[in-house]
């Protein structure tokens, strides 16, 4: 079932609570793919009841970025959200959501200060927001997110933490393509040749892993690499290539236990993150 008001939602999700029924949220911007319908499957075993969002936040778009052309098809969204275990989809529209000319942001500091955070300022507290907003209106008991956006997941953590949400986050592993891509809305951008090319940011998170597990100490060596791997690559541009503490994100001079191997780049005017965490 569709649900496009606030207050709707928000009465079902008193009734569900009322049954004693838990609710999942998962939280998207919509155009569906695997990455977000295994999430959808996880909410499905941890919850009674699973709301999918489907919502493409303006506040999170820089005045230059993709907002108007983001891909949106809410027929195809609506069987693969279905199939997966949906039970509502959440389809605000903007005027809904902030049609009442709002004064607040919610802000998470310092966590949000590097990687995605360094270049676009504007984009953790327009998902800080937008996140507070759905979980005070779909009211879940649990909300699942995707490692692809690893910064994203701690803040959102950290935000429930100093909030006292009483919400569980769980954060669901990335799902890749055959070739190691890791699945994107934003892939659909992609030239055939420049989807060939993008298996590049994952090709240059396995040489790092490899030369973690040779012995290799120093980050600032395994950066060189991968950026030079990067730079090969036609019409590639680093956005960044980090290696950083998996818990606090602050950079990491030499290797310590948990540290997070994370990069943006532009595939011709196509903006990819990936990332993986490495134990060591
Ligand atoms: P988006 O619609 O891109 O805002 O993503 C919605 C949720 O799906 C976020 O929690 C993402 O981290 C998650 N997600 C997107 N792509 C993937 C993927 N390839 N693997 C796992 N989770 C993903």
């Amino acid at each position: 079932m569709i649900v496009t008001q606030i207050s709707e939602m928000q009465a079902i999700a008193d009734k569900t609570r009322a049954q004693g029924k838990r609710i999942g949220l998962v939280p998207t911007m919509g155009y569906l793919h695997q990455g977000h319908t295994h999430l959808i499957e996880i909410a499905r075993k941890k919850a009674d009841v699973v709301v999918t969002s489907i919502y493409v936040n303006p506040t999170q778009f820089g005045p230059k970025e993709d907002f108007n052309k983001y891909p949106r098809d809410l027929g195809r969204d609506k069987k693969l959200a279905y199939k997966s275990g949906t039970d509502f989809l959440f389809v605000p529209d903007d005027q809904e959501m902030y049609g009442n000319e709002p004064l607040t942001v919610v802000t998470v500091k310092k966590l949000t200060d590097g990687l995605c955070g360094a270049s676009r300022p504007w984009h953790f507290p327009g998902v800080t927001t937008i996140v507070s907003k759905l979980f005070n209106i779909v009211k879940p008991h649990i909300a699942i997110f995707g490692q692809k956006d690893a910064q994203q997941a701690l803040v959102i953590k950290k935000m429930v933490d100093d909030l006292n949400f009483d919400i569980v986050i769980h954060v669901a592993p990335i799902v890749r393509e055959h070739d190691g891509l890791a699945v994107s809305s934003r892939n659909k951008y992609l030239s055939s040749e420049e989807r060939k090319n993008a298996t590049i940011l994952n090709q240059t998170l396995k040489h790092a892993e490899g030369r973690i597990k040779e012995g290799e100490p120093k980050t600032q060596v395994l950066i060189d690499e991968m950026t030079a791997m990067i730079n090969k690559v036609k019409n590639a541009r680093i956005e960044y290539v980090e290696i950083v503490n998996a818990i606090n994100l602050e950079p990491v001079d030499i290797l310590e236990s948990n540290i997070m191997i994370a990069l943006a780049v532009f595939i011709g005017k196509t903006r990819l993150i990936d990332n993986k965490v490495i134990n060591i």
